[in-house]
């Protein structure tokens, strides 16, 4: 039997990571430091994924997309996340929460006309669903859209922390927006949510405020926005009245997966970091990894570096895209690996003393980015209610 390696499980998947690697070397290592001190976002650059094919990973051939497998989504997110978190947030927020929950969701007319624009780049997406007073509570959204007499829909209500919800500094919002509201209760009271793809352009729709001061990710552009009596034409309502959920629910296990690879690629550059810190910095007349207590940051960062790599790209082959149900795992991952991405980092930062506090070195960056993980997308304690409540249903999850 000739060794396994889950992360690159095929020819194909190794050939990705190692020109996704070498891309990035070039074009997002050199620039990560100064987007994030500037709370920069790189637009060319992330337009310019789109002819490596990269912005569709997962959209189908035939719309423009690579029609990769969650595999490759992690390795993609993986090797952009150990340079530059940030850009992987906007890589993420446009590819995963936009593109590929078009391709999956989308009729045939929406997919025909926008999904060939955001796989190349000439349109930059977003994912609405995050609200000032409505986060983990997703039901709890106020975004309200009303049918009117002429088949139109009237939006109104604010989105809050949107990724590329504005693409520069002058507050241009994004080409296209994925946006949950609300359209009503169903028969037993409860929350009736639809999705609506609102267009740059279209009335009413603006950036209320890009948001400065972040702690981390600071090179992706988080913004607030506005629907004030936007007027979303009937055809861009996604699938049937009523339909969110469905649409969420999906989407989010590959969103979760992703965020936790990117958690892999800020351990991994940071356990990097630190090992070679210590072989080089001398205390004492003896390279510092000579101590114990050094050892201890090495020791554990690497064991639970490669104890996320496990759990993560198992869990990434066996996530099909497009359908639910693996729930389970895709908040494992997300759960386990940030608390263990951000523990890595600040292991890195002890490790490297002074210089390991300064952006130079990197690893302070990748400790604030790392905070972030444990928050968007679902904070620690969604994941810990939802294993916990689907291991109510399915005990036997544990003896399989
Ligand atoms: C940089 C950044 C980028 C983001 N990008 C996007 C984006 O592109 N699109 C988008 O829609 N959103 C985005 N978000 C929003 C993000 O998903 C939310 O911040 C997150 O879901 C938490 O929601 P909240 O901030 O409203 O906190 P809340 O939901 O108010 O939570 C506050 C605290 O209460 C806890 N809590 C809440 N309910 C429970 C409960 N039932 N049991 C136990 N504890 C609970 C939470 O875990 C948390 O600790 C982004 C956020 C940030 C900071």
């Amino acid at each position: 039997m000739t060794n396994m390696d889950i992360a690159n499980p095929s020819e194909e998947h190794l050939m990705l990571r190692e020109m996704v690697r070498e891309w990035t070397q070039e074009n997002v290592e050199p620039q990560a430091h100064e987007h994030d001190r500037d709370e920069k976002f790189n637009l060319e650059l992330l337009r310019s994924m789109g002819e490596l094919g990269l912005l569709g990973i997962s959209a189908p051939e035939e719309y423009g997309g690579a029609g990769l497998d969650a595999v490759a989504c992690t390795i993609v997110h993986e090797e952009l996340s150990a340079s530059d978190p940030g850009f992987a947030l906007a890589y993420l927020a446009h590819s995963m929460l936009f593109v590929n929950n078009l391709a999956y969701n989308g009729t045939e007319e929406q997919k025909a006309r926008i999904l060939p624009k955001v796989c190349s780049g000439e349109w930059i997406g977003a994912m609405a669903m995050s609200e000032p007073d409505a986060g983990t509570d997703v039901l709890g959204l106020s975004t309200n859209a009303v049918q009117q007499d002429d088949g139109t829909w009237l939006l109104n209500g604010r989105k809050m922390w949107i990724t590329n919800g504005c693409i520069d500094e002058e507050g241009t919002p994004a080409d296209v927006v994925w946006v949950y509201a609300k359209t009503g209760e169903d028969e037993r009271g409860r929350v009736q949510m639809s999705t609506f793809l609102v267009e740059a352009g279209m009335p009413g729709y603006s950036v209320g405020q890009k948001i400065y001061d972040k702690t981390g990710m600071r090179a992706s552009n988080t913004a607030e926005l506005v629907f004030d009596d936007c007027i979303v034409p009937e055809a861009n309502l996604v699938g049937d009245v009523g339909q969110s959920l469905l649409h969420m629910m999906g989407n989010l296990e590959l969103e979760r997966l992703t965020l936790a690879a990117m958690a892999l690629g800020i351990g991994r550059r940071a356990l990097d970091e630190m090992n070679r810190y210590a072989t080089d910095r001398v205390a004492f007349k003896s390279p510092i990894r000579e101590f114990g207590q050094i050892q201890r940051y090495i020791g554990e960062s690497w064991a639970k570096y490669r104890a996320m790599r496990a759990y993560i790209y198992d869990t990434a082959n066996n996530l099909t895209i497009g359908t639910s149900g693996q729930r389970l795992d895709s908040d494992g991952v997300k759960l386990f690996a940030t608390t263990a991405a951000k523990e890595i980092a600040d292991a890195a930062m002890q490790v490297m003393g002074g210089d390991g506090y300064v952006g130079e070195y990197h690893v302070e960056r990748l400790w604030r980015d790392a905070k972030l993980l444990e928050i968007g997308g679902g904070t620690l304690e969604s994941h810990q209610k939802n294993i916990t409540r689907d291991l109510f249903k399915d005990g036997e999850a544990i003896n399989r």
